[in-house]
């Protein structure tokens, strides 16, 4: 739940936020970040104009990369880098890295096919299982990761329709994965990854910063002429500061990080996302007015998506209104799937999925 009133002091209403992304952040980030854009540090500067060469922002950076490193626990082997560009720019700098001969992707959704796509651009890729046959609605199961390849990519939450792969899975060769939606939603064995990228804006902060967690010693195997922004070995040696990092995006992450720790970290947060999510899709199962589209053993903790049940597909605007009236906010499915979605990322509360359980169940009252 959140309360406009905090952002501004003229409208009291109260809303529930369930957008895709930029995704809802906690208020206490929110809250540190104006004072930082008001006085940095005790410096009088905004955090805006620190210089990101000065002492003070080091430190900023230094505490955000060990937040990192404690939260998902991610050992020696791996470095974790900020960079600019969004998730999708890291698409290309992936197969810039890692494709010498042939790479292998697991095609479930639009983000995991434009990953494909941008890998094809560079070179030979192809999509080892691909659920598009039922509108990427699950996750292929009992393919065989080949060995002849030089990495194999998975998008372990796909964001527009509701699908999760929960566990790490085991690979025989380099395992890349896109976290964008669910990084920080449950523990995750980083040993098991080569690399695990994803855009901030989904649950970790606000748009403008992508994070990368590398196994360095993955990297170094292409021949090709990478060039200097584009190749990860720049950014670790440089500790991210290879250019100007997006300073202000690094600062409100580093905050939201701080309050995950605050509440336990990952584990904790996985118990909440798990029981948030039950609650909605509960909701979905008992309501005969709703149905969810995604099969329900791939089912996302992070992305809910329903669409009116057959039969009542003309009260979807209404439901819409209906919603709307009670604040909810962001509620609207993706046009590819259509119906609803609600995004639960890790600041949304058990309040914001309750009263979301609360209009369906009430909508439903009023129409049966
Ligand atoms: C949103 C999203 C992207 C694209 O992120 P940008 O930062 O907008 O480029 C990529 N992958 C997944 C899984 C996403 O949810």
């Amino acid at each position: 739940m959140f309360k406009i009133c905090n952002y501004s002091d003229d409208i009291m209403s109260e809303v529930h936020v369930f957008n895709a992304g930029p995704c809802l952040l906690p208020q206490q980030a929110i809250d540190s970040s104006i004072e930082a854009l008001k006085n940095f540090k005790g410096t009088g500067i905004s955090v805006l104009s620190v210089s990101h060469r000065s002492k003070e922002w080091g430190e900023v950076m230094d505490e955000v990369r060990a937040n990192w490193k404690e939260l998902l626990n991610i050992p020696d082997t791996h470095e974790v880098v900020f960079l600019g560009g969004g998730a999708s720019l890291q698409f290309l700098y992936v197969a810039m890295n890692f494709l010498e001969h042939k790479a292998a992707y697991l095609d479930t959704g639009v983000w995991a096919h434009k990953a494909l796509q941008q890998a094809q651009g560079i070179g030979e890729a192809y999509a080892l299982a691909c659920s598009a046959d039922r509108n990427y609605s699950y996750i292929p199961k009992g393919y065989v990761i080949p060995t002849d390849v030089d990495y194999f990519h998975i998008t372990t939450n796909n964001t527009i329709y509701g699908t999760e792969i929960k566990e790490d899975i085991d690979s025989p060769v380099p395992l890349v994965a896109d976290m964008s939606s669910d990084i920080m939603s449950r523990p995750v064995d980083v040993s098991k990854y080569a690399m695990i990228y994803g855009g901030a804006q989904k649950n970790v902060g606000p748009a403008g910063v992508v994070f990368a967690i590398i196994r360095k010693d993955a990297l170094g195997k292409v021949s090709r002429y990478i060039p200097t922004m584009l190749d990860y070995r720049t950014h670790i040696d440089k500790e991210s500061m290879f250019n100007t990092p997006p300073v202000f995006s690094i600062f409100v992450m580093n905050e939201t990080l701080k309050w995950l720790k605050g509440i336990g970290g990952v584990e904790a947060v996985n118990k909440l996302d798990i029981e948030k999510a039950d609650i909605l899709y509960n909701e979905i199962d008992r309501n005969s007015l709703f149905t969810g589209t995604a099969a329900k053993e791939d089912r996302s903790i992070m992305n809910v998506c329903f669409v009116m049940a057959p039969g009542y597909e003309s009260l979807q605007d209404e439901f819409f209104a209906f919603a709307k009236g009670r604040g909810m906010v962001g509620i609207k499915g993706h046009r590819s799937v259509g119906g609803f979605r609600a995004s639960i990322y890790n600041a949304c509360t058990k309040e914001d999925v309750n009263a979301l359980a609360g209009c369906m169940r009430e909508f439903e009252a009023m129409k049966k």
